[in-house]
């Protein structure tokens, strides 16, 4: 997960105004009004939490200390209003005050002055799911991977004063979390669903963030929907149309059926494949799969072939293009 520093692409001794102004770039960027896309929307929010966090002073020095970035350098660091080095005096003092507040309230194990809450922030994550899958609804275990507290140190990066080795100092522990969900029958390709608390864990009673699954319809080739039923173009060559033939048709995901072309079988010409289509949700059967059968010749004509339809043209004596003569 990325922190609120990398959020904001700035470093971690960023100066409040530094800070301002990478938020209101990015905030720009990523304004729901600019940007409409589900990763902008997300951006967005994390782009104000992140502001949100490092321009409270005490806010920044809790988060600070959560993900053990350095505040030393912050404090020597120039400000060129005087106003602004007293308000970093005071966040020193208030960074120092929570800093060791909280370790005292870590050895007494019963805090007596709460630090403020930071919230986890949201995870997203994408699936892909079959054209099938997105008429009659799935499920998928979605593997994501979490921060949480340190289970040895219990987020306090040392023991017994050393720096704990389980952490390795960082105070938690990523892990690969499996979640299972659902996603409804009947949902379009680019569709989020919001799984509520299965985000980035919060820290100091914060609330943690939600997971986002952005739902992806894998774009089939071959099928497509034509009123809410499946659909497949099939070429045919002019001598099934003619004498008719059994092709083989693909069905969504379930291999493939016969269809039957009877003789003189004109291009363009839409079958109905009964349950051969996507499965439907309410009836738990495949809905009809609609075939359209277009002529096409082969690519590679033999000789001989040729010849044959030479001899067809000779003998062919109706006309085929009669009503759009008329227009002429
Ligand atoms: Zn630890």
């Amino acid at each position: 997960m990325k922190n609120y520093y990398d959020i904001l692409e700035i470093s971690p001794e960023a100066t409040r105004d530094e800070i301002k102004s990478a938020f209101r770039a990015k905030a720009r960027k990523y304004h729901p009004d600019v940007n409409h896309t589900l990763e902008a929307e997300i951006l967005f929010k994390q782009v104000n939490l992140a502001a949100k966090t490092l321009l409270d002073d005490t806010m920044r020095s809790q988060y600070d200390f959560a993900y053990g970035f350095n505040q030393k350098k912050k404090e020597t660091k120039e400000t060129c209003n005087s106003f602004e080095k007293k308000e970093e005096k005071k966040t020193y003092e208030d960074f120092t005050s929570s800093f060791y507040a909280y370790f005292r309230n870590k050895k007494k194990e019963k805090p007596q002055k709460n630090p403020k809450k930071i919230n986890g922030q949201d995870i997203i994550t994408h699936i892909n799911i079959t054209s099938s899958e997105a008429i009659s609804g799935t499920s998928r275990k979605v593997n994501i991977l979490t921060s949480e507290k340190c289970p040895k140190c219990f987020g306090s990066k040392f023991i017994n004063g050393s720096k704990c080795t389980f952490c390795d100092g960082k105070g938690e522990k990523t892990q690969y979390k499996k979640i299972n969900v659902k996603i409804p029958p009947n949902v379009r390709d680019g569709i989020k669903i919001r799984v509520k608390n299965e985000g980035e864990e919060g820290k100091f009673g914060g609330k943690n963030g939600d997971l986002y699954l952005v739902v992806h319809v894998e774009k089939n080739a071959a099928f497509k929907s034509l009123d809410g039923l499946a659909f497949i173009e099939v070429p045919i060559s002019p001598y099934e149309a003619v004498l008719g033939a059994q092709i083989k048709i693909p069905i969504p995901d379930n291999g493939t059926k016969i269809l039957k072309i009877p003789p003189k079988t004109r291009t363009n010409t839409i079958f109905k494949l009964m349950e051969s289509g996507f499965l439907n949700a309410q009836t738990n059967t495949r809905d009809p799969l609609l075939v359209k059968v277009v002529i096409d010749i082969l690519p590679q004509l033999g000789d001989k072939e040729v010849e044959l339809y030479r001899e067809i043209s000779d003998i062919y004596k109706g006309d085929l293009r009669e009503d759009i003569r008329k227009y002429g």
